[in-house]
């Protein structure tokens, strides 16, 4: 077979420095496909799963594009939409990398950080503005921004928009640009969705990747069955046994993070939390230093966590059995990122057996069951996760993040939602 080259995708000589630079040297296959299809101006779709390289997809061709013009004062010339913060976030991380060599300017516009910052980087004028919906439209209201100069629009993670009720603020956003080129990426394409793009694409040209319903063949899939009341002993008996070096464990809802960030911590593990109520200051924080390896376990809810990138992440444990089953697709893809080898746990309590069902029904097929007494596979080699002493990690830059008191419970009047302050539009107060 024909491996394609990134010099024939047509892209410039600085963006193909930087991707050198970077150490990729072929494109993956949405690469491959969406990056020709963007620099010739067209509409794309592109069917596509976080691990997929789909950000460079978008990236890379839109760092073409902006080489023609320059920014004006709070005009940004490309607008990135992302469901989350930590997923804008790291677009924006990801856009520092390839776009070393050229000079543009980019800001982000997330919920949960100050209004201040944000606006005096637009009133410089910006190349690419990284949002979350409900700041966008919080900015536009307020008239401190103008959205006439967006050339490309591009909506990531599309299907997780409309799970997060943000569809109706995409398609206000969508109305108030002028004509412009627009990529959408979703790992699937439920109706609203295929509406949205029928509404608001012109022409598009469609790509698939993969089937959603495929998880990456080279994650080992495992369940523990387990009473609830012994998850958290179940958890350091896994972490023990398999000799896991860094770990993201998810559970389904914020309570339950606290609850077992709280036990993991007071056993003396490295551990961090992330979920929707935690400050954008507290979620930055515990996310470098779980990606500069001071913190060895993440636990975190489906929202903090979507899209998060950690090189070499060794396993992802479902402390719950997910009850939207693609969750269990999203969260798995954490790990076993570009062609590395990945494990996947998930306990099961007797009262989750009906969304494990699910589960099977969607991947069609059934998964694994591994008995913590005797081990299944050859332990990793890289150093387990241990219990560290506390005093031994006081001095770490994590131990700050460790031994923060844990966040305060909104107060109750405060929608338990998870989306930190960047909530959809029918659930804002007015
Ligand atoms: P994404 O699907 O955008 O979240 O990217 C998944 C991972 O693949 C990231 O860690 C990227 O750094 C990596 N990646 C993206 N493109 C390539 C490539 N062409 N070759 C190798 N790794 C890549």
């Amino acid at each position: 077979m024909k491996v394609m080259s990134f010099e024939k995708l047509g892209l410039n000589a600085k963006t193909l420095q930087a991707i050198a630079e970077v150490g990729y040297e072929t494109p993956t296959p949405i690469q491959a496909q969406a990056i020709p299809l963007l620099l010739e101006g067209r509409d794309v779709i592109a069917l596509a799963q976080t691990g997929s390289g789909k950000t460079a997809s978008f990236i890379l061709p839109l760092l073409d594009l902006l080489t023609r013009g320059r920014a004006k004062a709070r005009m940004p010339r490309s607008l990135i939409i992302e469901p989350t913060r930590e997923l804008a976030a790291q677009v924006e991380q990801d856009f520092a990398v390839y776009g070393k060599h050229h000079n543009f300017t980019v800001a982000l516009l997330i919920g949960g950080e100050s209004f201040g910052d944000q606006e005096k980087k637009l009133a410089k004028g910006v190349d690419v503005l990284i949002v979350t919906p409900g700041r966008l439209l919080d900015m536009y209201d307020r008239g401190k921004i103008l959205l006439n100069d967006v050339k490309m629009f591009v909506i990531d993670e599309a299907d997780r928009m409309l799970d997060m009720g943000f569809i109706p603020d995409i398609e206000r956003i969508a109305s108030l640009l002028p004509p412009h080129q627009t990529a959408l990426f979703s790992a699937t394409m439920p109706p609203p969705i295929r509406r949205l793009t029928q509404q608001f694409l012109k022409n598009p040209e469609e790509i698939t990747i993969s089937s959603p319903t495929q998880t990456a063949t080279n994650i080992e899939q495992y369940i523990v069955r387990g009473l609830e009341k012994d998850k958290r002993d179940l958890l350091r008996t896994l972490l023990e046994k398999q000799n896991l070096k860094q770990a993201i464990v998810f559970c389904n809802r914020k309570r339950e993070v606290d609850v077992v960030f709280n036990f993991m911590r007071k056993h003396g593990f490295r551990t961090g939390a992330l979920h929707g109520d935690l400050t954008q200051a507290m979620r930055n924080e515990t996310l470098k230093a779980f990606k500069e390896g001071t913190i060895d376990l993440l636990i975190a809810s489906d929202v903090a966590a979507r899209g998060l990138d950690v090189e070499d992440l060794q396993a992802v444990i479902n402390f719950h059995v997910p009850i939207n089953s693609e969750d269990y697709i999203h969260r798995i893809g954490r790990t076993g990122r570009a062609g590395k080898l990945g494990k996947a746990f998930m306990f099961v309590s007797p009262h989750e057996e009906k969304h494990l069902q699910l589960i099977f029904k969607t991947l069609n097929k059934t998964i694994e069951e591994y008995h913590l007494s005797q081990p299944v596979t050859e332990s990793l080699e890289k150093k387990a996760v241990q219990p560290k002493k506390s005093s031994s990690s006081a001095k770490h830059p994590a131990s700050k993040a460790e031994a923060r008191p844990l966040p305060m419970k909104p107060p109750s009047s405060t929608p338990e939602v998870g989306f930190g302050d960047d909530i959809p539009a029918f659930m804002r107060v007015k």
